[in-house]
């Protein structure tokens, strides 16, 4: 789940929050001071009677707060009285909490509050290099309109229709299975059968359950490792953390990219160590099998087949489909 980097950060989101609010208050009342000096009479003779009494039970005397604390009430009221009188709200001199159930600590109790998970999950979809595309691409969107009932695949015998229910069953049971069994997905098929939308729902799920996902097409992440070995760039090094760490890595489109011995022996690095890791890896591909093997090596291939389940699939350019159908959308039609 969250990285100490990220919990770090979102930690100093809450620190930036209670300066912020401490500083608001503050000034506050050095307005009301200037304005209502009424009031810093009574904030001082509250501050006189506590330190009184607190004087007084050190010494060892043992007649309780119980007067102190009648005095107190008496001259919060009056306090807040002379506030309202000049308009103000009876609270303008509180700490005003941008969340009042945590009071900005991020924990209620024991307890991390609703808004630190919120911050989690804003901070993850921020950080998987997809954000604003799952609010299209999800599972919500998905339709199994685009696959016909007329092509079939001949080695399994289920045309694209069944191949694609078959699909979304699985993803469903990787997504349900996730964090509990360790699974890889590789997506296969030609270009326009819904590969990317597939693995677009895949992570949207996970990061509202508040998995780290990562998605990088091939040709990003190969540019990746190519500027961190070769230009020792910095700034590639906090997204090569993420490549190994993040619970789920997308591998968007291998195949695409300018294939090379480079670009062979880091997706092998890529795969293996994720696998040492026990961290699940999405790869989807325009490549055939028999091609897949051809280009990036043996080895690689058979890490992949041993490891990995492999969904098929199959049919018409959906792009193309929508384009004919004049851009009108069919719609969710969601079985
Ligand atoms: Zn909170």
């Amino acid at each position: 789940m969250l990285q100490n980097a990220q919990y770090d950060t979102i930690m100093r989101e809450y620190n930036r929050r209670q300066l912020h609010n401490r500083q608001r208050q503050q000034e506050h009342i050095e307005e009301i001071y200037q304005k209502l000096p009424a009031i810093r009479k009574i904030d001082q003779s509250v501050a006189a009677l506590t330190l009184e009494k607190t004087k007084a039970l050190l010494a060892g005397a043992s007649n309780g707060t119980a007067d102190l604390k009648e005095s107190i009430r008496t001259l919060s009221a009056k306090r807040r009285r002379l506030l309202m009188e000049e308009g103000y709200p009876e609270d303008y001199l509180d700490m005003q909490y941008t969340c009042p159930r945590c009071q900005d600590t991020g924990y209620v109790g024991n307890e991390k509050c609703l808004c630190f998970k919120k911050a989690a999950l804003e901070l993850l979809y921020a950080q998987s290099n997809l954000g604003e595309i799952l609010e299209k691409e999800n599972f919500a969107h998905f339709s199994f309109r685009y696959y016909s009932a007329t092509i079939k695949n001949e080695a399994t015998g289920l045309n694209a229709y069944q191949t694609a229910l078959l699909a979304v069953e699985k993803a469903k049971n990787f997504i349900g299975q996730f964090g509990s069994s360790f699974q890889n997905l590789f997506l296969y098929g030609d270009t326009g059968v819904g590969k990317t939308f597939l693995s677009h729902c895949i992570a949207k799920e996970l990061l509202d359950q508040a998995y780290w996902v990562v998605y990088f097409t091939a040709f990003d992440l190969f540019d990746l490792f190519a500027r961190r070995t070769f230009d020792r760039d910095e700034e590639a090094a906090p997204w090569m953390d993420s490549v190994f760490s993040c619970d789920l890595l997308i591998i968007d489109d291998l195949g695409t990219e300018l294939t090379n011995s480079f670009v062979s022996s880091q997706l092998f690095l890529c795969v293996n160590e994720r696998l040492m890791r026990q961290k699940s890896t999405l790869i989807s591909t325009n490549l055939g099998i028999r091609q897949f093997s051809d280009t990036y090596s043996e080895r690689t291939f058979s890490r992949i087949a041993s490891n990995y389940e492999m969904i098929k699939l199959i049919g018409q350019d959906i792009r193309k489909q929508k384009t004919l159908s004049g851009g009108y959308d069919y719609g969710t039609g969601q079985q």
